[in-house]
């Protein structure tokens, strides 16, 4: 089968096609002939060798795909072969044709949604449930901003906070983030590269701030949003690429709290969960990932670039 391997961390480039193996399963283990593969921001860390990650060369990249089982071993019982799932987490890497994984992470595919749209599942609404409800403790009626709404990690946050009846608002740095960000929930968007953003953002709020705030870049907006928090109000750190400064003095005055959260540290049990929530959501058409743009495997090179340079408008899908 067909994959990427990356032999030494580096840039996008590092990245090639060769001839692999096709995997087979061991004991509680499947195997799915991937159709689509999800391109997320922490592929390009790990690639690269930044923010702490130390691969181990070679490897294949990628957490999140869909396609159809094609082997399972012995002891797996939930899924067969022929059945369409998406794929969170792997044990071989998904920029690939084929991929092997433990049965905990996969999961059926809605026949509503594409293999493109399944692909664009894993990483970013897994993120978006544990940080709005899990760390951000979000109820229906909470007042919430979704700071850099036009990915993949912010559309989910938009389309599950809006699914239970929060009031939601949100960020984007171009016009068609704002117009996608509204389509998928949110009432009002505004340009988070504009200055006055918050400002303006507060002037439609009509109260004294959000219950929680959802952050994509942390270094850059997490100041200025502990002074747009409610009383009792949480900002959840989702991403962040640097150093930032705070005035405590902002959190005291509103009894607030400052939460960090990390996918990788939810338990096999919290990951059960939250995929049942997903699932119904995508079940009952709540929940509908949106797919910006579609690229050959061999163009990951491409996508990684596009990942970190351009603006955002839904999630970058590899099609093996
Ligand atoms: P993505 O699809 O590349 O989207 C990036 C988002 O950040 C876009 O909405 C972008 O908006 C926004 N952004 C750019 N400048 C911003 C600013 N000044 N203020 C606020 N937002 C800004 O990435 P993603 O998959 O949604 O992930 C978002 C971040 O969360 C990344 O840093 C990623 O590494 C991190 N993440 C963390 C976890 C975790 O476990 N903690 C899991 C997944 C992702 P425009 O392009 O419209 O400007």
């Amino acid at each position: 089968m067909r994959a990427i391997l990356v032999r030494e961390t580096g840039k996008p480039e590092v990245m090639r096609i060769e001839e692999l193996p096709s995997p087979t399963p061991g004991a509680g283990e499947l195997v799915i002939d991937l159709e689509a593969v999800g391109v997320n921001p922490v592929d390009t860390y790990i690639r690269s060798g930044a923010q702490g990650y130390a691969p181990k060369l070679p490897y294949t990249p990628g957490l999140d795909g869909a396609g159809i089982v094609s082997a399972v071993g012995k002891g797996v019982t939930q899924l067969r072969p022929g059945d369409r799932v998406y794929i969170a987490g792997s044990l071989s890497g998904t920029y690939a044709e084929q991929v092997c994984c433990l049965e905990g992470q996969v999961h059926p595919l809605p026949k509503s949604l594409s293999f493109a749209q399944g692909a664009g599942i894993g990483v970013p609404y897994g993120t978006a449930y544990r940080a709005l409800f899990i760390r951000g403790a979000a109820k229906p009626g909470d007042v919430v901003l979704v700071h850099g709404a036009s990915g993949g990690v912010g559309l989910a946050a938009v389309q599950l906070a809006a699914a239970v009846g929060m009031r939601v608002f949100a960020t984007a740095g171009t016009e068609e983030g704002r117009l996608i960000a509204c389509s998928a929930g949110a009432h009002a968007a505004v340009d988070h590269h504009a200055p006055e953003h918050m400002d303006e953002l507060l002037g439609q709020l009509g109260q004294s701030g959000f219950d929680v705030i959802l952050e994509m870049l942390a270094n850059v907006n997490l100041d200025r949003d502990l002074t747009a928090l409610a009383r009792g109000g949480r900002v959840v750190v989702v991403g962040n690429r640097g150093r930032v400064e705070i005035n405590p003095r902002d959190l005291m005055g509103r009894d607030a709290s400052v939460l960090g959260m990390t996918l990788m540290h939810a338990s096999p049990e919290e990951l059960g969960r939250i995929h049942a929530a997903l699932g119904a959501g995508f079940e009952r058409g709540v929940l509908n990932p949106i797919v910006a743009c579609e690229l050959p495997l061999d163009q990951a090179p491409k996508a990684h670039h596009w990942i970190m340079e351009q603006p955002a408008r839904g999630k970058i899908v590899l099609m093996p």
